[in-house]
């Protein structure tokens, strides 16, 4: 089932996925498809994109889509209800509790992947109307530190450089960042500069990533260190005269406090290397890389930003661009990657609970000048409940009402578990969403509002360097799908706030928001779009992407910030910071001896709702894993392929178990992506401890400490079904798409009768089953109406299945078409895919490397067009060919 198609010529959008903000060019085929393609013209990408972006188009379904307001009836049922009830109770609902409870009785919490426009509204009703600032976003999990860190060293939430520098730098450092899976499009641009100008890369990270791979020099940091590695550049740059004294006292404050208190952390090379567990000769190479190339961009990310001490990691590696004046100008500065696609408009609206409005706070000032703008006399005064203080206030009572849009905090938050419950405590808990069913929807929402997904929304994002972009619809929305933006409005209306909330269309809340951005500015503040604050309807409809700022009058052509000073500090000068001393929150111990590494897989997007639609992403890593080195696993008697419980002080998963030299030892690596829609116990979200950083509020997602114990089951299997399954209790099972329908992966303790009356109990009602017991394999299929409706097959784990055994005799009337599919199966398991756009197998790969035929990746290229397209697989073509010369 597809969306009726809008419009029938191409459509110039943006990428609803990571923070390098892609343009597209959409080609609706009329039928609810589209053809994507990236957009030349685009200053984030000029028409490359990766491999996510590549498979938009097959994620544009109907299926599972949530298509009408629903309401949970007192049985627990979901049952349809109208727009104008599920408004009246959305806005009564939250009238009453106010007026009971107070203003921090409510919350909202919001997301990067919501537009601007919607962003705007739905702060402007609480913070400005309702009287609250608990309006917190899953960008509190994403780059929060990078705003408290920009905060304290510009005074202003600014990143000060545009992609063109990572064009031309000399030194590209990367820390915390596996750019190569998480910002591909960014990471093929500082590929090319490395190409064609011979840029050289640092990469600073606990473990080997694709990222690491083409590194000039690869840093393995022990976890948690980086606060002391910048704070030796620091004292080595003081040491060896490479700092710029006329821009430190021109421009900055607090650079002796700063100096000394990174003499105390980190005073040469030998303590740095002692500290950061790096060798003393690779540290004193970073140092003089550093120090001697004008032109470095240190770029970072989740790795930097997710942790209990990310502000002062930030702010570490800002001291270092301070004092060696490399700020904004060409090729240089401190850029923090941001992971969402609008996790920067959400900034710039003041979407987070410790912002108020257009990049501004709480000082008395700000207050009264929002207060006056919105003419809203409730403004909040003072900073809300951070993401994860939110859910724990929740937990105790004292939020009773919560509205989460466009996220999925069941999963994404520490402590995942708790939060669920948390959930089910509230007296209203709405949720506005695309999908009808995900673990927070089944958290016990009661009212759930359809919202527009990608592709029939209509706004603004922002990307990481500030460039805004427009996302235009291209399909007409199911008849009661609305934008958020629409949603938030009516329900302000409804609760009696109507003259603030006159919107009629996206562009009339655009012009607000510029209009906001440049009131009493007069270039005080960064954020400031006054050349936008009259845009037409029409030109909003063309609008081209654009960099801010665009201070109203004002031709300069200069996109970069602080290149001779000009912070947004009271003095007009930066800050240094004095970080704190490197100390991870919690120790590891005897129960939980391992440190728990969160991160991304390369062809998935945080909890799968729309990339887990895509048959061809599945392909590339289809299992919840666990990546540990292999002294761990040989002191765990863990098994490659084998199956491990990673198990923390707050809950525990059951994973496949990758053996790699990647990870350091004492280190477990698990990706974030699955959920309880998607597997059966891999939400990782349930093992993260709930520890934030002082200034961000940010929690620590990368060094909870874990233990980990294998996990041994009798038989694997796969099944694949046109509906959803469910599996008998203890069962491990994984689901992917397929054309058509699902595909599990299965391991389990169950023997062969079971699964026969698993498969009659599943199928029988709508299918003919068919089954038959070969040796250990039991293997079944499905018809309905002549048609394979589902099959499953399961044998001994510790033999591959023998499908190629069993006899088409044992299914009469369908001859040997259920073993061809199912065989079909088996192989589709057996091989994984590297390249996602052409479907290449590993083991093809592998194949031509090792036969000759293959030596480099565009040999590859041309004999398999593996690497050919989106590039997202380059890095582990070079990778396959690396490990090939080094075995020979
Ligand atoms: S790099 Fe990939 S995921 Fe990120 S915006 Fe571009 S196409 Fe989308």
């Amino acid at each position: 089932m597809k969306s009726p198609t809008q419009h029938h010529q191409a459509v110039r959008t943006t990428c609803p996925y990571c923070g390098v903000g892609c343009g597209l060019i959409v080609e609706p085929d009329g039928h609810g498809g589209a053809a994507i393609a990236g957009d030349p013209a685009h200053p984030a990408n000029f028409a490359r994109i990766c491999s996510k972006g590549a498979a938009l188009g097959e994620t544009l379904t109907l299926e599972g889509r949530l298509l009408h307001p629903m309401r949970r009836q007192d049985g627990g049922k979901l049952a349809r209800i109208g727009w104008d009830d599920a408004l009246d109770r959305v806005a009564s609902g939250f009238r009453q509790i106010v007026e009971r409870h107070g203003p921090h009785a409510v919350a909202f919490y919001l997301s990067g992947q919501l537009l601007t426009e919607d962003y705007y509204v739905a702060n402007k009703l609480m913070k400005g109307f309702i009287g609250s600032a608990n309006v917190d976003t899953n960008s509190r999990l994403c780059m929060a530190s990078s705003v408290a860190g920009h905060r304290r060293a510009f005074g202003s939430d600014t990143v000060p450089g545009t992609y063109a520098d990572l064009d031309e730098a000399d030194l590209i450092v990367l820390v915390g960042s596996n750019a190569a899976w998480c910002h591909p499009v960014l990471f093929q641009r500082m590929m090319l500069n490395k190409e064609l100008r011979g840029a050289r890369f640092v990469v600073i990270d606990p473990r080997r990533t694709a990222t690491a791979q083409e590194a000039d020099l690869f840093l393995p940091i022990s976890p948690g260190t980086d606060t002391a590695l910048f704070c030796g550049l620091l004292v080595h740059m003081a040491e060896t005269h490479a700092l710029d004294y006329a821009y430190i006292d021109a421009h900055t404050n607090g650079f002796e406090d700063a100096l000394a208190r990174a003499r105390m952390i980190a005073p040469g090379l030998a303590a740095t290397a002692r500290a950061t567990g790096l060798p003393v000769a690779d540290v004193a190479r970073f140092f003089a890389l550093f120090c001697g190339t004008e032109r470095v961009v240190t770029c970072y990310s989740q790795g930097v930003n997710q942790s209990a001490q990310g502000t002062d990691k930030v702010n570490a590696i800002i001291n270092c661009h301070l004092a060696c004046g490399r700020i904004g100008r060409p090729g240089m500065g401190p850029f923090s990657l941001t992971g969402q696609p609008n996790a920067m408009g959400g900034r710039e609206v003041g979407g987070l609970a410790n912002q108020l409005a257009a990049h501004m706070g709480f000082s008395a000032h700000d207050v009264d000048r929002v207060r006056r703008f919105w003419k809203a006399p409730n403004v909040a005064a003072r900073e809300g409940l951070k993401a994860v203080q939110m859910f724990e206030a929740i937990a105790r009572g004292e939020i009773k009402a919560l509205w989460v849009m466009a996220t999925n905090p069941a999963v994404s938050l520490p402590r995942a578990e708790a939060v669920r419950k948390a959930l089910k405590s509230l007296q209203l808990f709405v949720v506005s969403e695309n999908v009808l069913s995900n673990d927070t929807v089944n958290a016990g929402a009661h009212l759930l509002l359809p919202a527009a997904a990608w592709g029939e929304k209509d706004g603004t994002v922002t990307n990481s360097e500030r460039c805004i972009s427009r996302q235009r619809a291209f399909l007409r929305p199911p008849d009661e799908v609305r934008p958020d933006w629409w949603i938030v409005t009516q329900v302000a209306r409804r609760m009696g706030f109507a003259e603030a909330f006159p919107y009629a269309r996206a562009a009339d809340i655009f012009r607000e928001h510029a209009a906001l951005s440049a009131f009493e500015n007069g270039g005080t503040r960064d954020f400031d779009l006054g050349a936008l604050v009259t845009i037409s309807d029409a030109h909003y409809d063309v609008l081209d992407p654009v960099q801010w700022p665009l201070r109203a009058g004002d031709d300069r052509k200069e996109q970069r910030f602080f290149s001779v000073g000009g912070f947004f500090t009271p003095s007009r000068k930066a800050q240094f910071i004095a970080p704190e001393p490197p100390a991870l929150r919690e120790e590891t111990t005897l129960d939980y001896p391992l440190r728990l590494n969160t991160g991304r897989v390369r062809d998935q997007w945080h909890t799968m709702t729309r990339t887990g639609q895509s048959p061809r992403l599945a392909m590339h890593l289809p299992e919840p894993f666990v990546e540990l080195h292999p002294a761990d696993a040989r002191a765990a008697g863990l098994a490659d392929a084998g199956f491990a419980r990673v198990a923390t002080a707050h809950g525990s998963c059951i994973m496949k178990v990758i053996i790699s030299e990647s990870q350091q030892p004492g280190s477990l690596f698990v990706p974030i992506h699955w959920s309880d829609e998607t597997a059966s116990c891999a939400r990782v979200g349930d093992l993260v401890a709930p520890h934030t950083d002082p200034h961000s509020g940010q929690p620590e997602a990368k060094a909870t400490p874990a233990v980990i114990s294998p996990v041994v089951f009798s038989v694997h299997g796969f099944a694949r079904t046109r509906g959803l399954l469910t599996f008998p209790p203890g069962t491990w099972w994984v689901r992917t798409a397929v054309a058509e329908g699902f595909e599990y992966r299965l391991a389990a303790r169950l023997g062969p009768l079971h699964w026969h009356d698993f498969v009659f109990d599943a199928f029988s009602d709508r299918a003919q089953v068919v089954d038959e017991l070969v040796g250990r394999t039991y293997s079944a299929s499905a018809f309905a109406a002549d048609e394979l409706y589902g099959c499953l097959c399961v044998g001994p784990i510790d033999e591959p299945l023998q499908l190629a055994a069993l006899s088409p005799a044992a299914a009469p009337d369908h001859g040997g078409r259920v073993f061809a599919h199912a065989s079909s199966e088996r192989i589709h398991a057996a091989k994984p895919i590297i390249c996602a756009c052409f479907a290449v197998e590993l083991a093809a790969v592998r194949d031509a490397i090792a036969c000759g035929q293959a030596r480099s990746v565009a040999q590859i290229g041309r004999k398999l067009r593996a690497g050919t397209n989106c590039g997202s697989c380059i890095t582990e073509l070079k990778r396959l060919i690396n490990d090939h010369r080094a075995a020979t």
